[in-house]
């Protein structure tokens, strides 16, 4: 998962890199009050979770309490890439001297982890490395051995970053090993006019496997981007929100993706991943079919059930079970196969309900639900 800026600045504050100081608002008027507190000059950012905020207008130096008060208002109306601007974060203006890049990220190819750094750090950073890849350290971190004080001033040199930056440099390797971070990101590391080094923007992408060791982010409600992926984990389920129109339920992940793959195939877009595992019993199924129908870019739910230990007239009992806790409002499309697969129709062909079709293929099921949701 991706985090905010002012998230990241959070961790590299406690990992001791110096950021600047900053205060996060979603109101004009609170940000007016703020710039007060941070000495009255302060740099506007939005807060999304997208690169590129300094060209879009999403970052910009307010003169005073008042201008801050104006451009907040108009950086929360802004939308981003697609991205809605929820909050803006007001921090203490710094006197650059100079913008450097420093970033980890793994490599999930060769098996370890890379810096990547370079002394031209700044907006521009991609046109930097497109067109002059030699100003761009590429420098691989074997995960075991980690950064070093001397590799960071190995890194450092490669990348012509002046040595006070070493320190910077282990200490984001602190930051991507304690939080079990994927990738962590720095641009701009400036050079203050002052001969100080600050971090003045932040990228951080956590690994979602080690979610359970952090168990402080599930509180603070850091850890769900989407709110419908907080509610499915609220109660258990493995579900990830997707784009499209198409609900999926499936029991076992290979079979949700290769649902989601024959959706597509059928012109369709999924909505979701979710996996129902191998319990498919009438709470688990009732919980997926809410969490999937309070979605309001669904337009018709597939639940396609391959019976092998859970049998698929259980299956169907389920499906039963939770159309008497959930409102059905949108068509569901059911495909039982395998283990007690003609029970399982039966089951459902008996209780009848006006929008419950059955398919015995998946192509079928898939070609189903595609249309239905094309057509709504
Ligand atoms: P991004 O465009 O999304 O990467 O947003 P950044 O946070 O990196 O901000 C974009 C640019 O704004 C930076 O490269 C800096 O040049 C500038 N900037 C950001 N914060 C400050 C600040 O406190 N003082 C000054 N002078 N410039 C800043
Ligand atoms: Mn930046």
């Amino acid at each position: 998962m991706d985090l905010f800026e002012h998230q990241a600045r959070e961790l590299f504050e406690e990992h001791g890199i110096l950021v600047p100081r900053a205060e996060v608002t979603d109101s004009p008027k609170e940000a007016r009050e703020i710039a007060r507190r941070l000495g009255g000059r302060v740099v506007v950012k939005a807060q999304v979770k997208t690169g590129g905020r300094g060209k879009a207008g999403g970052v910009k130096l307010a003169a005073d309490p008042a201008a801050t008060e104006l451009t907040a208002r108009r950086i929360l109306g802004m939308d981003i890439k697609g991205h809605p601007v929820g909050k803006v974060m007001l921090a203490q203006p710094v006197d650059i001297e100079r913008e450097f890049y420093i970033s980890y990220v793994l490599d999930r190819a060769a098996g370890r982890f890379l810096a990547i750094a370079s002394a031209e750090g700044g907006m521009e950073i991609e046109d930097v490395a497109a067109t002059r890849p030699e100003a761009v350290a590429r420098i691989p971190v074997d995960p075991a051995e980690g950064v070093t004080a001397a590799k960071a001033a190995h890194i450092a040199e490669s990348a012509g970053l002046p040595p006070q930056t070493v320190d910077v440099l282990v200490r984001l390797w602190q930051v991507l090993v304690r939080e079990d971070a994927v990738l962590v990101e720095v641009n701009p590391l400036v050079r203050t006019a002052q001969g100080q080094i600050l971090a003045l923007d932040g990228k951080v992408t956590l690994d979602d496997n080690a979610r359970f060791r952090h168990a402080r982010r599930e509180e603070d409600g850091t850890c769900h981007d989407d709110p419908l992926e907080a509610a499915a984990a609220s109660k258990g389920l493995n579900y990830v929100k997707l784009d499209g129109e198409v609900g999926i339920i499936g029991n076992g992940a290979g079979l949700v993706m290769s649902t989601l793959d024959v959706v597509a195939g059928c012109g369709a877009r999924p909505a979701n991943f979710l996996d129902i595992g191998g319990g498919a019993s009438a709470q688990i199924m009732a919980d997926g079919l809410s969490v999937i129908l309070s979605d309001p870019a669904v337009k018709s739910v597939f639940v396609n059930v391959f019976g092998g230990i859970t049998a698929c007239d259980a299956v169907a009992d389920g499906i039963v079970r939770a159309l008497e806790t959930v409102q059905l409002t949108k068509p569901l499309v059911v495909r039982l196969d395998g283990n007690n697969a003609a029970r399982g129709r039966a089951i459902l062909d008996e209780r009848d309900h006006p929008l419950v079709q059955q398919a015995t293929t998946m192509d079928g099921a898939a070609r189903r639900a595609a249309d239905l949701a094309n057509a709504a």
